[in-house]
Parts: structure tokens; sequence; C-alpha cells
């Protein structure tokens, strides 16, 4: 039967440790969960180190005031795409706020990161053109390569050379460069200027997907462009794609750029075309959100006061934490089962961190991806670095 196939692969992915689980949360997201048992429903209370949710402000009470108000005031769903009727008065108004927030001309907000990334890259660029996308980029970036038809050459993690001898040597009509600015799964930071530089040599695109950096890195949170000094509004070649579901603390994610490419893109991205408006509740709330994100130096101290704690902590252990100046603080342990029993040895000691394994991560290189919060405190960390501590000994950390 035409099912069978499928049960032969779940079975197979099982056996090599890649089988995904769900874990169903009876509580908003935070540091503190509670995790329901499967079987008999019991909630255990978990100290958790794996959501995007950097400042801690998912559940922050006055977001769930400006939600409330929200739905008082303009319902709950959008009822159309944005082109046919579903573009409210906040969602004009959250596109305008983060234009002026990013400090270009305008932006386009879409439903989520996924869907800008998969919007975008098809819009520009098509059979006949080329993309040049860093090996470790998020898959949402590999599927819209993908999607766009163009040739997609991928070259390794930030390696300059060989993308400034891909460029040199293409002549595709439109060129376009792809980069995450703080790599999801490694949390290190792509070399913004350089890619622009060579992006402004090759007369190419730059897209640059900051879905880790928007609210935590840069002034006031401006993120990766804004650490790097880099005024998006001095570089028409220059797209920016924040997501607003991981610091921003709700969903939903913008592309920032000039007048016209927003008004292409407007006019071709079929995922902002062809779907419903992302409801007004969401996008009022992010309002709010931005401000928060705007007025959270105190936050962003903390994190990297929190970042530090962790990687001291570890400095002389066999946790060898990847060299990453951000909250994405992972471990490489290697081998899929064991990145899974070092998991599961956390969650003995109350502890959750994610095991990512292949396909998000290259095979062999299965990590626990330790994420930081604003929401943590000191002692928590610390809590995660006796754990890990103890469980050293028998574990296949490298
Ligand atoms: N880009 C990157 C780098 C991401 O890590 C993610 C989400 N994990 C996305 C895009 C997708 O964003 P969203 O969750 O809003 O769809």
């Amino acid at each position: 039967m035409i099912w069978d196939e499928i049960d032969k692969e779940l079975a197979a992915l099982k056996e090599q440790g890649l089988l995904r689980q769900r874990r169903v949360l009876a509580s908003p997201c935070g540091v503190l969960e509670l995790v329901l048992d499967s079987v008999t429903n019991a909630a255990t209370p978990l100290l958790a180190f794996c959501s995007n949710d950097y400042l801690g402000l998912a559940a922050d009470p006055l977001l769930v005031d400006a939600a409330r108000d929200a739905a008082g005031r303009w319902g709950v769903g959008s009822g159309s795409s944005h082109l046919v009727s579903g573009h409210l008065a906040p969602h004009e108004q959250l596109e305008q706020r983060l234009a002026a927030f990013i400090g270009c001309d305008r932006t386009l907000y879409f439903s989520t990161g996924y869907m800008a990334n998969i919007g975008v890259v098809p819009a520009l660029v098509g059979r006949g053109d080329a993309v040049f996308a860093d090996r470790l980029n998020h898959a949402s970036l590999i599927d819209a390569a993908q999607l766009s038809r163009a040739d997609h050459h991928r070259y390794p993690h930030t390696d300059l050379v060989t993308l400034e001898r891909q460029l040199a040597s293409s002549n595709a009509k439109r060129k376009l460069i792809l980069t995450d600015a703080v790599f999801s799964m490694d949390g290190d930071l792509a070399p913004l200027p350089q890619l622009l530089e060579l992006a402004e040599r090759f007369d190419a695109w730059l897209v640059v997907d900051d879905a880790h950096g928007f609210g935590v890195l840069g002034p006031n949170g401006r993120g990766s462009l804004a650490h790097f000094g880099i005024a998006l509004d001095a570089y028409p070649r220059l797209l920016y794609i924040g997501t607003l579901g991981k610091a921003a603390g709700v969903s939903g994610a913008f592309v920032a750029g000039t007048v016209s490419v927003i008004e292409w893109l407007m006019q071709r991205a079929r995922t902002y075309i062809f779907t419903t408006a992302s409801s007004p509740i969401v996008v009022a709330t992010l309002l709010k959100s931005l401000e928060l994100i705007e007025q959270g130096d105190t936050r962003r101290a903390h994190l990297q006061t929190l970042i530090r704690c962790l990687q001291e902590g570890l400095a002389s252990t066999q946790w060898q934490l990847l060299a990453s100046p951000t909250a994405i603080q992972p471990i490489i342990i290697g081998d899929n089962h064991a990145a899974l029993a070092c998991s599961a040895a956390l969650l003995e000691c109350g502890i959750r961190v994610a095991a990512i394994r292949p396909p998000t991560v290259p095979k062999g290189t299965a990590r626990l991806r330790i994420t930081l919060s604003a929401a943590h405190s000191i002692e928590q960390v610390e809590r995660l670095i006796t754990a890990l501590k103890q469980i050293e000994s028998h574990s296949g950390a490298q």
C-alpha cells in the first residue's frame, strides 16, 4: 500500500535518532515551563533554555494588555488578504513604525518569517539569475532560493573568498546574496560589512535575515545592521528581514528597503498577496512590543551578563560552547543519539535544552542548543552549569 513506505520511513527516523517529538506546555512561553506527560497528563515544572523569546516579552503583562485592548477595538480577524480588504490601520501603523525604527523608507509586514523569506527571494530573482547563499542558512532561505528557480550556489559558512570567486565567475543576469545575520543554530554573526562590499562590487542584491538579531543586537535593539553601523537607507541593494516571533515576543516578520523595492514586493511576493492578513491583535500588540524593545537596554544588558556567565561557567569543563556572542549558545555533541541522551540527562535535572539534529544542522553535528533569555536569572544559568557538570562524566560531549 502507498502508506507502507511512510511507516518504514518513520521507523527509520526513530532508528537514526531523528524522530522529532512535541511536548505539550501547560504554561505560557517563559523560562519556567509546565510540561505535560503524554501518558499521565501530569505537569512537570522545568527550567527551559529552548525558546527564542530573547527579551522575555512573549507573556509580558504589558503586551497581554495591548492584545486585550486590540481585540476590543479591532476584533480578532482581518477577514481577508492585505490587497483585498484585510489591511487594517494597525497593520499600516506597524509598517510605518518599523520603518522609522529601522531607518528606512518603507517596510512590508508578513505573517511569519518563513513566509517573508519564501516571498521575497522569488520576487527578486528567477530563472537565469543566481542566488549565493551561506551553507548554514536557515531552511526558509534554502527553500526561498529553490522556489525562485535561480541557480543556487552555496558557499562554505562565512567563506568570503569562495563567495567572491563564485560571484566573479557568474554571468547570471541578476545576482542575490542571501544570508542569516545571526546563524540560528550556531549563534555567530555573518560578516555583513564585507558581504555588502561584495554586493556593491558585483551589483548584487544582499538579503539579510535577522531573525535572531532584531531586538537584541545594535543600539536600541535595531538589529545586526545597526550593530555593524550599516545604515540601511544608504544601500538601495540591501534588504533587511526582521522576524517578530522571537525577541519581539509575538509573531510575523517585516522586510525593510527602499520605496520601490517594497512596492515591488507588495505587487509580487506571493506569500504576501495570497494569504489572509494577520490578526489585528498580533500587529497592535507588536506596536507595544516595539516600544519595549526600544526601551529594552536593561534587558539586553542582563542578557549579555547571562551569556558571559554561561561562557565562564563552562570554560573549564568538557562542554565546549561554539564561539557565539549571542543568546544562542550551542554545544556540539556530534551523534544524534548522544545529543538526545544529553538532553534527556538534563531533563532528569529538571532542565530542558533542545537536542537539535539533522536536517536542521549538518550531519554529525547534533547539538544542545542553549538559548538564553533576559527572563532568566543568573541563579538559573548557574543551575544549568551545575547540571551540565553533573552529567559531564557520562556524556559524549566533544
Ligand atoms: N529565519 C531564521 C534565521 C529563523 O531562525 C527562523 C525561525 N526559526 C525563520 C527565519 C522563520 O521565522 P518564523 O518563525 O517567523 O517563520
